[in-house]
């Protein structure tokens, strides 16, 4: 069914198509068009992070099946099937396959909600409309990335024409499993390259359905290809394959400089990495609207149970507005987010990915506490909740830019504030650290927003607002955040080189 005709689900009925879909789950691997068994024969268990269910036991693919699926891929790139047909049938293809993204929403968000706890009305708000307009709008790029002819010599004529790669491997998180797949494969395919997918462990389902609907949107064979695995056996393997034109990887910055490694081990591909964040708000004193910057503060941090690349987890806030700020955080964040079923369109949090990530968060809790921090609210887990991975929304006051709740990415519903005085020591903290994501700046002076605008070192910077944005806005890290631009046409170019041909004219 799709979007707009599952809007109104109630519990029960998401209830009920869950454990429909439960009974029929897809566990083997998609290779050149088909369903098959890895060929080792092993398995391992994907689990349902809400009560520690075991959802299913997947097909563990390995290098022996990464190889089979980058020979299919290879195969299916030099046969022009993809590579070499007009650029409208491409983009028609991909139409076709956004088209039934939409009418499978039921199952898609049904899928990663099991497979990660995310709130399904998250699915229904965010990943999925997401999804359908990333493949819409790649598809919409396919004949409009452009070559040029350069102004040359008289006696010749310079094309710089634009190709695809080859065969791209893609390596994705499991923090938005669709979106982030989605991110990668979307330009890739658009561009004429062929996929092999390896989606996270801790969720495999939705990926294999990805790609079946692609093959029902009339793409080929052994074009867009799924193996699930663990990351230091498929996923390396994938990263070290000689017949790998690039890696496109998005994940944790210490798995992004083994992928920098694995290159540079193998044939030198191309890399392109998502990596970590630990992104700054600024919350400068003269901010035209504080209830407005400590709602999107809250939002910027809790939501997606704070598992966001982006999250905004250091609220650096200028000292005459600090008690003012934190008390009004503290009024309005501590319900907000609520723990909760997921498949229950009311919640707006749901656990994390697993009880180690759960473990993980509650141990970066306790490091703020000992190391100095207030903590305001939150701090352990929801007693009501105990069957699952969830932790509660957390608030630290009177952080420093030392600690380690400061330094670490949390990647967790928990929110660092920090004073500041003034806009230069304001920066100084911001830039502060190994990442440089994203950031946030609230001010009502445009001059300080444009000087800060400049100032600050990371990809994406939101000014008297945190995570708007369209398709067009390239999404990217500056330093250890990793150099990839995702969404927007830089990301379509990314994967495709250039060519040169220069023509020497002879004369009449
Ligand atoms: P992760 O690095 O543990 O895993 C990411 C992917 O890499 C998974 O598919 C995993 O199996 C694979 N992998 C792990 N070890 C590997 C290896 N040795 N070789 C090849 N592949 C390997 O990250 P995660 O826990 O899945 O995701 C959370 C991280 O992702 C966070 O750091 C978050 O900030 C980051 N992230 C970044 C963006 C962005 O756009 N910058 C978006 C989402 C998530």
């Amino acid at each position: 069914m799709s979007l707009a005709s599952i809007e109104n689900h109630d519990l029960t009925q998401w209830q009920s198509i869950a454990d429909g879909i439960s009974q029929q789950l897809e566990t083997r691997l998609f290779v050149d068009g088909k369903h098959v068994d890895a060929i080792g024969g092993g398995r391992f268990a994907t689990i349902n992070p809400h009560n520690g269910e075991t959802l299913a036991e997947m097909s563990e693919g390995k290098q022996e099946d990464i190889d089979l699926a980058v020979s299919a891929a290879k195969h299916a790139f030099k046969s022009g099937v993809w590579s070499k047909i007009a650029p409208r049938e491409r983009m028609e293809t991909l139409y076709r396959f956004a088209r039934l993204v939409d009418k499978n929403a039921e199952e898609l968000a049904v899928l990663d909600t099991l497979d990660m706890g995310k709130p399904i009305a998250d699915m229904i708000d965010v990943d999925l409309p997401s999804v359908i307009d990333t493949i819409q709008f790649m598809a919409e790029g396919v004949d409009k990335l452009e070559g040029s002819v350069t102004n040359t010599d008289n006696d010749a004529i310079h094309m710089v024409l634009r190709e695809p790669l080859g065969v791209v491997g893609c390596i994705s998180p499991w923090n938005y499993p669709l979106l982030m797949e989605t991110w990668k494969i979307a330009p890739a395919l658009a561009a004429g390259n062929t996929v092999v997918l390896k989606p996270a462990e801790q969720s495999p389902l939705s990926a294999i359905r990805l790609a079946e609907l692609f093959m029902e949107a009339g793409g080929p064979a052994g074009v867009f290809n799924v193996v699930n695995g663990y990351g230091e056996t498929a996923g390396k393997a994938l990263a070290l394959h000689n017949d790998v034109a690039k890696i496109s990887f998005t994940g944790s910055t210490e798995v992004g400089k083994l992928i920098l490694q694995y290159a540079g081990q193998s044939n030198m591909k191309r890399t392109g990495l998502e990596c970590g964040g630990k992104s700054p708000q600024i919350f400068m004193s003269d901010l035209p609207d504080l209830d407005h910057a400590v709602g999107s503060a809250i939002e910027g941090i809790y939501s997606n149970m704070g598992e966001v690349c982006s999250a905004g987890s250091r609220l650096l806030v200028d000292r005459p507005i600090y008690d003012e700020f934190v008390e009004q955080f503290i009024a309005k964040g501590q319900h907000a987010f609520q723990a909760g079923e997921p498949l229950d369109p009311s919640t707006n949090m749901g656990p994390l990915v697993d009880c180690e990530s759960q473990q993980r968060v509650l141990g970066m809790i306790e490091s703020g506490k000992s190391e100095g921090a207030t903590l305001h609210f939150g701090g352990d887990s929801p007693a009501d909740m105990a069957q699952g991975a969830y932790v509660n929304p957390t608030l630290f006051g009177d952080v420093s830019n030392d600690m380690t709740i400061a330094r670490q990415e949390i990647f967790g519903p928990v929110a660092s504030v920090i004073p500041f005085d003034g806009a230069d020591e304001a920066i100084a903290i911001a830039n502060d650290t190994i990442y440089g994501l994203a950031a946030g700046i609230w001010t009502s002076d445009i001059n300080r927003a444009l000087r800060l605008v400049k100032d600050i070192e990371a990809g994406v910077v939101w000014v008297n607002n945190y995570e708007d944005g369209d398709m067009t806005q390239p999404f990217g890290g500056y330093k250890q955040s990793g150099h990839a631009r995702d969404k927007c046409m830089e990301s379509l170019k990314s994967y495709t080189q250039s060519k040169s041909a220069w023509i020497r004219l002879t004369s009449g």
